[in-house]
């Protein structure tokens, strides 16, 4: 496939400006691809085209959808599209009720699903965005469990409904969202595949910047707090999975050009364990001059970052195999190029950061 071979296909993307999201829209326009991007607030177009998309403005149009679960949202942005890469749901840990997660992740999806109906006859492939925590179930299944695509979440809901916390209200929405989807595709059997993507923490590069540090999404922030002297480890998310970003955009873009492959399938992509910890090891060894939090070297992961003998583990062979690869972009890598990138977007800030403790 060449990129003149793209230049007639439109893919939608959703939630654009959001940290995976762009990095799935530069993919798709270095393939070649028109990009249209949804987001809540215009302001997002001038903003992606002045930044991740700079140079793309040919090959990017920009709908605004403020409100992702109005029925007919999506109506107009998926008009002529070829596949829809859907991103958007809150990934926010401020949030206060199970609900404030399950609207909009699981309205979201049937709503850009209802839309999608009419899309037209060129509509080929349905991503989305889910979460290892759609597929990990540490409350029912036992503390060694080696997860595969066959395992779903199925607790979560409960517990955060007894007593609410933000991370496992998310899980929850994320694993009802993703049941919605498969329910609905069994009910209405579209001509159009449908696939979802069940990353671990991602880290890795931005493309989209915040004005400030402390904007940054969910799971860059810890990787920001360690780097800028932050003297309190950050809490572990989930089973501290880890991916970069960049695979997580590849695993959606190649979903999306292979619906036959693709239909009916998750990907979890998840690279083995690297909690906070390894974080502050490997950029205490690189940035030997800075004040980094110390916490309990080596405590929680192997050297080599693969899951740890006894404990859970979420290998992605699914998506190794699709994605023709042995393993992902190393932890190393991703963040040493995040503290890179952070460095460029704001340089000297970090060592000069004053933390609130
Ligand atoms: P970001 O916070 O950067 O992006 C979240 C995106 O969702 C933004 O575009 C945001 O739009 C949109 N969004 C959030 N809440 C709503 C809402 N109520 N209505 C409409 N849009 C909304 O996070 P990520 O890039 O990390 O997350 C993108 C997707 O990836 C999500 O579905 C998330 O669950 C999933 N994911 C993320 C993982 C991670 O480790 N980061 C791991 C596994 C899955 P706006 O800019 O308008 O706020």
């Amino acid at each position: 496939m060449t990129r003149s071979d793209n230049a007639d296909k439109i893919v939608l993307v959703t939630g654009i400006n959001g940290y995976i999201a762009t990095h799935i829209g530069l993919q798709l326009l270095q393939k070649g691809y028109k990009v249209r991007g949804t987001s809540r607030s215009v302001a997002a177009k001038d903003h992606l085209l002045a930044g991740a998309f700079k140079g793309y403005d040919a090959q990017y149009e920009h709908f605004e959808v403020k409100d992702i679960v109005a029925p007919g949202a999506f109506d107009d942005a998926v008009k002529g599209v070829y596949a829809i890469i859907h991103t958007a749901s809150p990934v926010d840990f401020t949030l206060k009720t199970v609900d404030d997660f399950f609207g909009p992740a699981i309205g979201g999806n049937l709503s850009i699903l209802e839309s999608a109906k009419n899309a037209g006859p060129q509509l080929k492939a349905f991503v989305v965005t889910s979460s290892i925590a759609a597929v990990v179930d540490k409350w029912r299944l036992p503390p060694d469990h080696d997860y595969t695509e066959a395992d779903w979440n199925d607790t979560a809901e409960s517990v955060a409904r007894k007593e609410f916390t933000a991370p496992v209200a998310y899980g929850a929405s994320k694993s009802a969202a993703e049941r919605a989807l498969w329910k609905w595709m069994e009910a209405n059997q579209p001509t159009f595949a449908a696939a979802a993507i069940n990353p671990a923490v991602v880290t890795g590069p931005p493309i989209s910047w915040p004005a400030t540090p402390d904007k940054l999404n969910t799971t860059l922030l810890p990787i920001w707090n360690i780097y800028s002297g932050k003297k309190e480890m950050p809490p572990q998310i989930g089973g501290a999975g880890y991916i970069d970003v960049r695979d997580v955009a590849r695993m959606h873009v190649w979903a999306a050009e292979h619906p036959e492959q693709s239909n009916g399938e998750r990907y979890i992509t998840s690279n083995g364990k690297a909690p906070p910890q390894a974080a502050a090891d490997l950029l205490r060894k690189h940035f030997p001059e800075r004040d980094i939090i110390v916490g309990t070297p080596g405590q929680g992961y192997t050297a080599d970052y693969w899951f740890v003998k006894g404990e859970s583990s979420t290998v992605s062979t699914k998506a190794y195999k699709a994605l023709g690869v042995k393993r992902f972009i190393s932890y190393d890598q991703s963040v040493l190029d995040t503290v890179e990138a952070f460095e460029k977007q704001w340089p000297g800030l970090a060592q000069n950061f004053k933390h609130k403790n």
